[in-house]
Parts: structure tokens; C-alpha cells; sequence
């Protein structure tokens, strides 16, 4: 079956509030083989609702909705279910008992609103909430199954996962999912595909998604089959391909970030590293810090953001800062080097660059950015070039400097 998710609220149409529930349920349901086809949200309207309802039952065989199941007058789920099944909802005094039961507990007297909550489609199976007072409510009929689920998370997820993934196991499908995410750095996301394209549309078992984000790309390989070692077999062989078309541009085939590499090569070689920052501004020895541990492999850093202080601190000569300027080629070896040196590291890292949006010129125009990598023989400096805000051009300069640190340890 294909399902889909509605997620309803007001709320969830505004920037305030984003609705997280449909992310879970695709996770989950995604787990248990079922394919969301689709999801939508809508507001409070009974109306507008119950037509979606209906759309969404001439194609999908599950439909999920989450939330308008409140006590009050604006949370018209059950309404519009009713509307769009056509059904009645029946009135369901235990339900309200067991809601008074809980005010009670607390010490305070249920509303009256709360009766709201005791109506049941007619034919629907309720599931009880341990969590907050609105039962979740499970429909099977000849076209399909409904759930309605209340909207907070907390009520939700324990009902989900408790209640409907059991129900869910007997319509499931016949496959086991299994995916694999490479994570690749140092191509375009145009230029991966169109290497890649050729080995993952052979295998009509596994569904190929990339997804991009600034200085890296993920691929991710999901395959399917009857068994999950079976899946886990389908997706490993189809990465191994991809893999060796790539070569050291995958970074990795874990759940890993790039520092998190860098950590697990560092550690296992016995290296270290030092930086010396200027456009990143710390952001790269953040990062590096970010993991546990770090300090046995990163010794240190220096944030030389002023050519007086890349003078005075790293030993950067003031004519190749006359002669290049600070964003340049010389002045990124130069850093490398002193703080490689002064550290006493394996290997040391700089960055100089135009973040923008001011500061640009001709010859190095905003997004210009110069990364030098310098280890006990050599120093050799990449120059990029991004096109977009300042806090990109900051992300994509850490990013290929901890692919260049990364490959002094492969
Ligand atoms: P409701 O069941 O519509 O009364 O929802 C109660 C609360 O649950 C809302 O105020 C939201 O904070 C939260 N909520 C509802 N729908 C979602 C959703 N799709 N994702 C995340 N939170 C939600
Ligand atoms: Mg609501």
C-alpha cells in the first residue's frame, strides 16, 4: 500500500509552528516498507478537510492524519472525517469518563468541551491515549484504512508506534528496506549524477536519492527485498559500484560528518593538526572541537583576521602581504606553514578568503577563498570560489579544508 499523511492545524500554515509529525510517520512507516505517496497540510476547516479526505482516499490505501482532534471548537478531524466518509460519529461515554478520570487525578475538573473528544467514527476502533486526553481513532473499511492521531508529538509517537505499527504489520508490505547513504565530497552535484546514473539505473531494486547541501552531497540507496539481509546485500554491492566510481571523494558510507572522519582517521594514524583561521574565524577549529576527544589529534589554532596579525602571530612576511594581499595564495601557504610549525603538528590548515558581501575587488572578488594544507615535506593551497552569502562562502571553506586535512591521512 502507498499511504498518505495529513497534518492539520491552523498553526501549521504560519511560520511558527512546522509540522515535524509527518516527518516521523514517513520514518516510520518508511521502516515497515510503506511508501508515503504524498502529504499535505490543512488548516481548521471542516470543509476543506473533509475534500482532502476524499482525494486522498481515491489514491492512497493509508491515510494518516495528525492533529484537530482537541477539545475545542476549532479541531474538526472527526467532523470532517465523518463528512468525507460519510459516517456518523457516535458518542462514546467510557471515553469521557476516562478523560474525567484523568482531570481528576490531577485535581481538577474536566471541561465541558472535553465530551468533544468521546465522538467515534461509526465502525472505528478507538485508541486509547495514555498521554493526554484525545483518542486516536482507527478505520478500516472497503476502500481503505483512516487513522486520526492526535498533533502533539508526545501523544502521538507512543500511539503510533504502540498501536498502529502492530494493526500496520498485518497490511505491510512483502519487502524489507535497507539504505545505504554515501556521503561524498569535491564534485558537483550534476557531474556525480552523471557518473553515478549509469550504475544506479541498472538496479531496479534499489531507489537512488542525492541530496545536496554546500560542500557535500549524500547519496542514499535504498533497496528492497524479501529479506533485509537480502536488501542489505542488493545496496552494499550497488555502493561498492558507485563507490569505485567516485573513489576517495566518498568520504564515507556511516552515519559520519566530516569532522567525525577526520577524528577517526587522525586518531588511527596518530596524527595532529593545527589551524590558522582568517575568513572562517574559528568556525573550522569549532567544528573540529565539536567531536569528543578531539584534543588528542587538534593541538590548536590562531583567528588571524587582521594582516598585523598574521604579521605578528604566524610570521606571514609583510612584502608577500604588500605584493599578494592577505587573500591570496602566498599568505594561505604562509599560514599553513607557521602554524604547522609552531604547533609542532603533522599537519597544518589555513583559510584566507573575501567572505562578502563588502571587501571584494577585481582580481578577488567576493567568495574568493584560499585554503593551504601543509605537512612536514609540502604546502599545496586550493583556491574556491562561491557564489552566494557570506555564511555560505564560511561553510564551504571549512568544508574543503577538512577534505584537504581528510586526504593527508588516507
Ligand atoms: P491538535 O491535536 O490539533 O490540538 O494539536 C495540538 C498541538 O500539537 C499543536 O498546538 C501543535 O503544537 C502540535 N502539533 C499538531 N500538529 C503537529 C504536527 N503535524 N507536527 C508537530 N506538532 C504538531
Ligand atoms: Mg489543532
Amino acid at each position: 500500500v502507498n499511504a498518505e499523511i495529513i497534518a492539520v492545524g491552523s498553526e501549521l500554515l504560519t511560520p511558527r509552528r512546522i509540522d515535524t509529525n509527518s516527518l516521523y510517520l514517513t520514518q516510520k512507516l518508511n521502516e515497515r516498507g510503506i511508501e508515503v505517496a504524498g502529504k499535505s497540510v490543512v488548516g481548521d476547516d471542516r470543509e476543506r478537510l473533509a475534500n482532502e479526505i476524499r482525494r486522498a482516499r481515491k489514491s492512497s490505501g493509508l491515510i494518516v492524519m495528525t492533529g484537530g482532534l482537541g477539545p475545542t471548537l476549532d479541531d474538526v478531524s472527526r467532523e470532517a472525517a465523518a463528512d468525507a466518509l460519510g459516517l456518523e460519529l457516535d458518542f462514546h461515554q467510557e471515553i469521557v469518563d476516562a478523560i474525567e478520570a484523568r482531570f481528576r487525578r490531577r485535581g481538577r475538573a474536566m471541561s465541558e468541551n472535553n465530551r468533544r473528544q468521546g465522538y467515534i467514527l461509526r465502525g472505528a476502533e478507538i485508541l486509547p491515549n495514555a498521554n493526554g486526553t484525545a483518542p486516536g481513532q482507527w478505520l478500516r473499511d472497503d476502500t481503505g484504512i483512516l487513522v486520526l492521531l492526535p498533533g502533539p508529538p508526545r501523544e502521538l509517537k507512543p500511539m503510533f508506534e504502540g498501536q498502529c505499527l502492530p494493526r500496520l504489520a498485518q497490511i505491510a508490505s512483502p519487502y524489507q528496506y535497507y539504505t545505504l547513504s554515501l556521503r561524498v565530497t569535491g564534485l558537483p552535484e550534476s557531474e556525480l549524477d552523471q557518473r553515478i546514473a549509469p550504475i544506479y539505473s541498472e538496479e531496479k531494486r534499489v531507489a537512488t536519492t542525492i541530496l545536496a547541501s554546500p560542500g557535500e552531497i549524500q547519496i542514499h540507496l535504498r533497496a528492497r527485498a524479501a529479506t533485509l539481509e537480502e536488501a542489505r546485500k542488493i545496496a552494499e554491492f550497488l555502493g561498492e559500484k558507485v563507490e569505485a566510481e567516485l573513489g576517495s571523494n566518498v568520504f564515507t558510507r556511516e552515519d559520519e560528518s566530516m569532522e567525525q572522519v577526520i577524528a577517526r582517521l587522525y586518531r588511527g594514524r596518530g596524527m595532529t593538526l593545527a589551524a590558522a583561521e582568517s575568513c572562517t574565524g574559528g568556525l573550522l577549529a569549532e567544528r573540529i572541537t565539536s567531536v569528543p576527544g578531539s584534543s588528542e589529534y587538534f593541538l590548536g589554532g590562531f583567528v588571524t583576521y587582521t594582516e598585523a596579525a598574521k604579521n605578528a602571530w604566524l610570521g606571514v612576511r609583510e612584502s608577500t602581504l604588500r605584493q599578494h594581499g592577505a587573500v591570496s595564495k602566498q599568505a594561505a601557504e604562509e599560514m599553513a606553514r607557521a602554524v604547522r610549525a609552531k604547533a609542532n603538528a603533522s599537519v597544518g590548515v589555513s583559510t584566507t578568503g573575501v567572505a562578502g558581501p563588502g571587501g571584494g575587488t577585481e582580481q578577488t572578488p567576493v567568495g574568493t577563498v584560499f585554503i593551504g594544507v601543509a605537512d612536514e615535506k609540502s604546502v599545496e593551497v586550493a583556491e574556491i570560489h562561491v557564489g552566494g552569502e557570506r555564511d555560505l562562502v564560511r561553510q564551504w571553506a571549512v568544508q574543503k579544508a577538512f577534505d584537504l586535512i581528510r586526504r593527508k591521512a588516507l
